[in-house]
């Protein structure tokens, strides 16, 4: 008995000397290591303090990253994507995901997405439409390259077309970025394993249409175009590279099905789910079209589809997610649209939050955007108050909540709306109550937003900064970013891999 008690001694001196030494991680994983229960084997005497956790476990590296761009992601958009979570939560203290990260820093942007996604993709400084090219024309090494020569797997993920600018950088190389034909040739010899967004007009050749029935994840045929050349990339990469497809309606809803019973574990794979960009928020939110949008993939299951696919590699992986359509939305001149995109954004980060809890010390998270869109105006003092206002509380009764809109907030609203929205969460439309509730949740943030002066005053990309949000393992390295472009470069430096940018030699 007394040797089992001497045994016990020692590891609790072996575990507190581990602690001490446990100095590179930043706080917010620190936080988490003394937070976390530690479940102990041998019987506890009443006077021997517990044993904390072995950080001799805790890498001092990421082993999981996730850059997420938010395109045309700046201040004003943030402000209303913490206005929407606000609602949501009914509680002013519970806001955006990325409100909790643990090192936040604004940066240059890049102005343009091909200049702006070549900058994070590879972290040089290109002029507008270069994708991942030198202005001599020479390609560049991507993040995607050097994690795929340090064992790790690699996704790109992205609710826009994959050849649209920002996924591109990730995917492939040219010198301008509505060369569709050149990118998808080119996209054959990308280092990526999961690669899952829209565009099967310009991706997949017509030879492979038969094998979705030509149908979108819409439940529409896909246009015949000539914007794909038969010789294109596709075949090469499903049938010599081993890519599985999942193409269209029927690779949709594959895919659903393997995401909810959580086995996703293809080795590649190549998701192409709809004709083009995929279905905007506000167009999947509104009824007439429930039918319709029933197996569109969102950008959160395809973040999923990643997680369970890359993370079965054990030197794990390197994920790029993009919520293109701030951006589209926002040159649609619609706040609203542009609303329910930057939601769409938050759920992401959710699903990848959830995968960071449970792998606190192996993860980082990078939040940016390639540059912002519509020159928002903001007033930050306006929107410290906001966040001291009474909680909105959810009623079913809309007069009630015209009220409290009215007099508590002083936020104009138009009544017929909100009783039209509260009813569509009342029939539960959509059979889920963050969908039910999204309409009225969304038009209340357009019209609170107004009342603090958030406000578009273009339908262009402007050179406002942009965040640079970062958590998890490696997070305060980040700190030093000027310009998106740093971002990849200090990647390599956490990882200790080659420097970025560099040039590939043919
Ligand atoms: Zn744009």
């Amino acid at each position: 008995m007394r040797k089992i008690f001497l045994i016990f001694i020692i590891i609790v001196l072996l575990f507190s000397s581990c602690t001490n030494s446990n100095t590179k991680l930043d706080n917010a994983a620190t936080e988490q290591i003394t937070a976390e229960p530690t479940p102990v084997a041998t019987p506890v005497p009443t006077d021997t303090p517990e044993p904390t956790p072995s950080p001799t476990a805790v890498p001092t590296v990421p082993k999981y990253i996730f850059i997420v761009i938010g395109d045309g992601f700046g201040r004003g958009a943030m402000m209303m994507g913490e206005i929407y979570a606000r609602l949501k939560s009914e509680d002013m203290q519970v806001g955006a995901e990325w409100e909790n990260f643990a090192q936040q820093s604004w940066v240059d942007g890049r102005g343009e997405s091909a200049s702006g996604g070549t900058a994070i993709a590879t972290g040089y400084v290109s002029p507008a439409s270069f994708i991942s090219q030198t202005t001599e024309y020479q390609d560049l090494y991507t993040i995607m390259d050097r994690a795929k020569e340090a064992g790790m797997s690699t996704g790109v993920v992205s609710n826009a077309f994959l050849l649209d600018a920002t996924p591109a950088t990730f995917l492939t190389h040219d010198d301008w970025r509505l060369n569709f034909d050149d990118l998808a040739e080119r996209m054959y010899t990308c280092n990526v394993d999961y690669i899952a967004g829209g565009g099967l007009m310009r991706l997949v050749p017509k030879s492979y249409y038969s094998s979705f029935n030509s149908t979108d994840c819409r439940k529409r045929l896909v246009r015949d175009t000539a914007s794909v050349s038969n010789d294109s990339s596709f075949p090469i990469m499903v049938e010599e590279l081993g890519y599985v497809p999942y193409l269209g309606l029927a690779g949709a809803q594959s895919f659903l099905e393997q995401i909810d019973a959580g086995t996703f574990s293809e080795e590649k794979a190549i998701c192409v789910f709809s004709e083009s960009t995929m279905a905007y928020e506000t167009h999947k939110m509104d009824p007439k079209n429930i039918e319709e949008c029933e197996f569109v993939p969102s950008l959160s299951e395809m973040t999923e589809g990643g997680i369970q696919m890359l993370s079965q590699n054990e030197n794990g992986f390197i994920m790029m997610i993009e919520e293109a359509s701030i951006d589209k939305r926002s040159h649609n001149g619609s706040q609203s649209g542009n609303i329910a995109q930057i939601r769409n954004l938050n759920d992401t980060l959710k699903t990848i939050m959830e995968f960071y809890n449970e792998h606190p010390y192996e993860t980082l998270v990078i939040l940016t955007a390639d540059h912002e869109t519509g020159e928002y105006r903001y007033d930050e003092e306006k929107f410290a108050e906001f966040k001291t206002w009474a909680p909105f509380t959810w009623t079913d009764n809309a007069d009630e909540m015209i009220a409290f809109l009215d007099s508590v907030w002083g936020v104009e609203v138009y009544g017929s709306k909100i009783t039209n929205y509260v009813n569509y969460a009342v029939d539960s439309l959509w059979g889920t109550v963050e969908e039910d509730r999204a309409n009225l949740y969304n038009y209340i943030t357009l019209q609170a937003s107004l009342e603090l002066g958030i406000k578009p005053t273009t339908e262009y990309h402007s050179w406002q900064l942009v965040p640079c949000y970062t958590t998890g393992v490696s997070s305060g390295e980040f700190a030093k970013t000027t310009g998106i472009q740093d971002i990849p470069i200090i990647i390599c430096e956490i990882l200790g891999w080659e420097a970025l940018p560099e040039v590939i030699e043919n």
